[in-house]
């Protein structure tokens, strides 16, 4: 892979690759199939690592994790919402139950906002300060990064090395409020949507195909004096739903009610992700899911590597100038320069 692909996604974490002497790529399969946290850490930051040594070593290491990261084993969860309906308190209390259930738990985020060296979900532990120290809980930020696409195909790589490290719940969290919904869906098997008690979808900011795109919805911070708010918004969020066509495997989305502070309603959250599961393995739907998503993700790498290599050009960067200048005179029609530009390219190829 190029190493122009991506944009530096963590700058200082090269800088502490380059101080640190890398392992081979038997070590680094070996620690993370042992389960040592430490070096699932040091894969991912070579994963996330823009240059091309790392990116060569950290593909050797996705490759060899890959046969251990199957549908059989784990359950990847998608978990959305806007800022503030309470993810990070909500993963706290599903994380303690499913330690419970004797679960593994790896949590991830996607935060294509964050530019600094850590993601600014996530970046605050505080509100998940008990499963932070248990054994069986992994929690890695989102990457800071310039795209969308890079930081969510990191995420996507990392989630292979989590399940290989033995790991067999997935968590993925991401921030309501946009695109990152689509690229989070296209990783995991089941999506999560979190919302405000007493606030239509309008007011909660939330864009319809999200909430098509969820598969159990569920309304938050249902306790005190909002219990009655949040019963009534799951109720109008039920109406809602039934007005949308089923999804292709015939699930119908449900919608409960939970407060993930007094840990309430979790069980049940739990229960349907399991009946889900169910028919999903009756279906063998998890299978066929993840194949789709995995060629939608070569094609997605093979669409960003192209665009990259294209605007990245030194000629046909030239050549936009001067191009860009005549289309905004209105010399020349933009399709006529856009023509101009991949000719110039696709012949130097
Ligand atoms: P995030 O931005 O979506 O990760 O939300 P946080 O988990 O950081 O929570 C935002 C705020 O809402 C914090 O002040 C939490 O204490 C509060 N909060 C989170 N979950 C609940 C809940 O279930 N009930 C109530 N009453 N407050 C909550």
């Amino acid at each position: 892979m190029s190493q122009h692909l991506q944009k530096s996604i963590n700058p200082s974490t090269e800088s502490f690759l380059y101080k640190k002497a890398l392992l081979t790529l038997d070590q680094y399969v070996e620690g993370i199939r042992s389960g040592n946290k430490v070096i699932l850490g040091q894969a991912i930051t070579l994963v996330e690592s823009t240059l091309p040594a790392h990116q060569m070593l950290a593909n050797g290491i996705i490759e060899a994790c890959l046969p251990f990261s199957t549908a059989q084993e784990s359950l990847r969860i998608g978990i959305t919402g806007t800022p503030g309906v309470g993810k990070s308190t909500f993963i706290e209390s599903l994380g303690l139950f499913l330690i419970e259930k004797k679960k593994k738990i790896a949590v991830l985020a996607i935060d294509p906002s964050s530019q600094n060296t850590r993601g600014s979900i996530l970046g605050d532990k505080t509100r998940m300060g008990e499963i932070t120290s248990r054994e069986e809980v992994f929690i890695r930020p989102s990457p800071a990064g310039t795209s969308l696409g890079g930081v969510a195909r990191k995420t996507r790589e990392t989630i292979i090395l989590c399940e290989a490290a033995g790991y067999d719940t997935i968590i993925v969290e991401t921030v309501g409020v946009g695109q990152s919904e689509i690229a989070v869906h296209s990783m995991v098997d089941l999506f999560l949507l979190l919302l405000l008690p007493g606030a239509g979808d309008e007011l909660q900011g939330i864009k319809r195909g999200i909430v098509e795109m969820a598969d159990i919805l569920t309304v938050n911070k249902a306790d005190g004096d909002r219990l009655a708010l949040a019963k009534q918004a799951q109720k109008e969020y039920k109406n809602a739903l039934h007005l949308m066509p089923p999804k292709s495997n015939g699930w119908s989305p449900e919608v409960l009610i939970c407060s993930g502070l007094e840990k309430e309603g979790i069980s049940e959250i739990w229960n349907s992700i399991e009946s889900y599961l169910e028919l999903a393995n009756s279906q063998n739907s998890f299978d066929e899911k993840r194949k789709k998503q995995s060629l939608y993700w070569m094609k997605e790498t093979i669409w960003s590597a192209l665009k990259y290599s294209f605007y990245e050009d030194p000629k046909t960067k030239e050549l936009m100038i001067d191009l860009e200048q005549e289309v905004l005179d209105g010399k020349r029609s933009p399709f006529s320069a856009a023509e101009q530009l991949l000719k110039s390219y696709l012949n130097k190829k």
